[in-house]
């Protein structure tokens, strides 16, 4: 009677899910000071100041009608406008409103991109580990899922696998960077050679490989890390943005979508854009949180506390035996399980109230995800956790 797939996928929690609920209803017996939730990727670090005040001016300020009124489907023109001057402040790049779509999040910034592109008989690659809805998404539109796997010594891109993957029937390629999980921030020297391969094979086939850049945690970056800004380096890109984790706002379900100039059939695709807005519903995103977005661009939370806590986690984990790649940005650590079986190894975590996710979950068995953007306290009373962990395994 209902769409089964839908009532297949509607059903089942995610392990994330799964973990986060066994942490609430451990909390409710023992304390929610004795369990170490590292489960979910909810930013714990409060939005910055100005964007309460910036909410409470336009609450008290503007036409209330206005306000909470219907935005054109692509988002208001004003908001785009804005949003367009701050990211050509930031990256040197030349975009107009004409360029954005708003969008609730990058959920839906993905799902759009995806609806716009997807024929029949299409291909979308992802590199594993990658956010576990990218196959979910991808599959909602019928294009079929292509992973690449993973080169876990540095979690920059397996070129040797994903030049093999390419094919003929490749309309897109996704790309996460900083990353969730592995919190790796992909080099220049990564991207150059990614659009060097993506030109090649775009002329080889006849027809453009586009690039998805989902970058919700484009800012959350330490060290003073640069992260390349792919319009740059590639023409065929579109940008998926969210303000979820830049400002510490994933409730209000605001982002955008960028379409430059520079792709090939630009219009064609900020149309195609705004017709898999339609189709998915995605249209007039929330109408206050465009204006909050667009006074607030350029802004981020703190992200010092992020780096607190990476520098907090890693270097203990390191020098307990964990061994993991070190994160540039995001707020996820993504070590080695220190047996094969990432399952078996959480739930002796679990054993101990230290809630990790399995990297299966991210295509990327024999590994465990840590989200660290939780209050810094938190980690250092986990840390012996941790050690006992290490500990059932010498
Ligand atoms: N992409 C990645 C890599 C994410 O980690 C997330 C959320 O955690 C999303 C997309 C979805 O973000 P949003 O809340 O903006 O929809």
């Amino acid at each position: 009677m209902f769409a089964e797939k839908m009532v297949e996928l509607g059903s089942k929690r995610s392990t994330i899910r799964e973990i986060f609920e066994f942490g609430n209803k451990r909390a409710a017996q023992v304390g929610r000071e004795n369990i170490f939730d590292f489960s979910l990727g909810n930013p714990n670090v409060p939005a910055p100041k100005s964007v309460s005040d910036t909410i409470v001016r336009l609450v008290k300020e503007e036409d209330a009608a206005a306000l909470h009124g219907y935005t054109s489907a692509q988002g208001d023109a004003m908001v785009r406008n804005r949003i367009a001057k701050s990211l050509n402040e930031i990256h040197g790049t030349h975009f107009t409103g004409d360029n954005l779509y708003m969008t609730v999040g990058a959920a839906a910034s993905l799902c759009v991109c995806f609806k716009a592109l997807a024929q029949e008989g299409d291909e979308f690659i992802a590199f594993a580990p990658y956010f576990p809805e990218y196959k979910v998404f991808a599959e909602g539109v019928g294009a079929k899922f292509v992973v690449v796997p993973a080169d876990p010594d540095s979690f920059q891109i397996n070129f040797a696998a994903f030049e093999k993957q390419l094919t003929s029937k490749t309309k897109a390629v996704v790309v996460n960077s900083p990353n969730n999980p592995t919190g790796v921030v992909y080099s220049e020297e990564t991207i150059l050679k990614l659009v060097k391969l993506l030109k090649e094979k775009s002329q080889e086939y006849g027809h453009p490989i586009y690039l998805i850049s989902d970058e919700p945690y484009r800012e959350i970056v330490f060290d003073g890390v640069g992260v390349p800004y792919l319009t740059q380096y590639y023409d065929n890109t579109f940008v998926c943005y969210s303000y979820s984790k830049s400002l510490s706002m994933p409730g209000e379900r605001i982002g955008y979508i960028v379409v430059p100039d520079e792709m090939e059939g630009a219009k064609e695709a900020y149309a195609a854009v705004c017709g898999a807005g339609r189709v998915l519903g995605y249209v007039c995103a929330p109408a206050l949180f465009q204006r909050v977005a667009s006074e607030c661009a350029g802004q981020t939370s703190d992200v010092a506390v992020y780096q607190k806590n990476r520098d907090l986690l890693y270097h203990a984990l390191v020098s307990m035996g964990y061994s993991c790649v070190k994160p540039e940005g995001a707020f996820y650590l993504f070590p080695r399980s220190l047996e094969p079986d990432a399952y078996a190894f959480c739930e002796k975590a679990k054993s101990l109230d230290l809630l990790l996710v399995p990297g299966d979950d991210f295509d990327c068995p024999g590994h465990v995800r840590i989200a660290y953007c939780v209050k810094t306290e938190m980690i250092e009373r986990s840390l012996a956790a941790f050690e006992k962990l290490a500990a059932m395994y010498r």
